[in-house]
């Protein structure tokens, strides 16, 4: 089990940069990985500075991407330099690249999130495209997650309530995970499904706050992120977090590129795959209107068949994950049905 060994939240923790650092035994050298000017002039610069100020070599170098390709380029500066750590700063893609590539080279990573859009920010998985699957892959969990408030909360709030989106996704991914637990008698991990459960709990009992856009609703929603990168880390895979609302976002991410934000789509899964699991389904599209996040297709930016499509061939995406649609196997016509009958798509 890999866990994170320092998690500072709050307002000015970007500051603190220098000192985990030495907590950590990194008074050397560092490789920042940061994104566009944009996110490097808002955190990676400061980040730099900290770490020069204790007279670390610090290296930089930029990303925009988080393809195969991004991640051979890091591992060959990781190579060339051999830093003690490596920082990624920014959203989830700097974030994801550079968690992959310092796994492959074996060098400690500290995750400094610029937003809080989805759970990679905490989480042991990386999300790369290129590689031959659609979803994330094991990496390695971050040896530190500095998440400053203040600047998080410059991020577009947007990408904020597609955070909750991919919290709130786990009231359906611990059924699944307890559904393949009593079908396909698959490992359950109480603790670490607790921990996903409880996140989105905190989340959805919360989303009015959050639709403040202050720091205290912000302060929830990252905690409930690390949380659930947490509860991956204990459970050694995504299982806690990631059922059939994200191989539903998978699936609509390959039929239609690009059209919306993970969260934004495994909060929309969210609602049908509770409506499958007879759950509450209509707590889940109350508390994503609440958040102002999106709850049908139309708001996601798709088309009608597009949704039906992705409902119908989710359960292909990873067929070792067992889920309520491998359990359920829906026709052509049930998708649509679930998708009319939970608003996704117009009746
Ligand atoms: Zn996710």
């Amino acid at each position: 089990m890999q866990l994170p060994r320092e998690v500072i939240v709050g307002d000015g923790t970007i500051e603190n940069v220098a000192e985990i650092s030495r907590r950590l035994g990194f008074t050397k050298s560092a490789l920042i990985i940061a994104g566009s000017k944009a996110t490097y002039e808002i955190a990676g610069k400061t980040v730099k500075e900290l770490l020069e100020d204790r007279k670390m070599e610090v290296n930089t170098f930029l990303v925009e991407t988080a393809t195969v390709k991004d991640v051979g380029a890091v591992e060959e500066k990781i190579k060339a330099l051999k830093p003690q750590v490596v920082f990624g700063v920014g959203g989830g893609t700097k974030i994801d690249v550079a968690k992959c590539s310092s796994a492959r080279q074996e060098t400690p990573f500290i995750s400094i999130p610029t937003t809080a859009s989805h759970d990679g920010i905490s989480s042991p998985l990386s999300s790369i495209k290129g590689f031959d699957k659609p979803y994330s892959v094991m990496a390695q969990a971050p040896i530190a997650i500095i998440a400053d408030t203040n600047i998080i909360m410059q991020s577009p709030w947007r990408l904020t309530v597609s955070g909750c989106g991919d919290v709130v996704a786990k009231f359906t991914a611990v059924r699944d995970w307890k559904l393949a637990h009593e079908e396909k008698n698959e490992y359950y991990g109480g603790y670490a499904a607790s921990l996903a459960v409880m996140s989105a709990k905190l989340v959805m009992e919360n989303a009015e706050l959050i639709s403040k856009k202050g720091e205290e609703g912000l302060r929830i929603l990252i905690e409930a992120l690390i949380s659930c990168g947490v509860s991956m880390s204990i459970a050694g895979s995504s299982r806690p977090c990631s059922g059939s609302e994200h191989v539903f976002s998978h699936a609509l991410e390959m039929i239609k590129p690009n059209h919306s934000l993970h969260g934004e789509r495994c909060g929309v899964g969210t609602i049908m795959m509770a409506y499958l699991h007879r759950a509450n389904w209509k707590y889940i599209r109350t508390t994503l209107e609440k958040l102002g996040a999106p709850t049908n297709a139309a708001a996601l930016g798709v088309e009608k068949e597009d949704t039906v499509k992705a409902l119908e061939t989710a359960a292909t995406m990873r067929p070792e994950r067992y889920t309520i649609l491998n359990e359920l196997n829906l026709s052509h016509e049930d998708c649509e049905k679930v998708a009319k009958a939970t608003g996704v798509i117009q009746p």
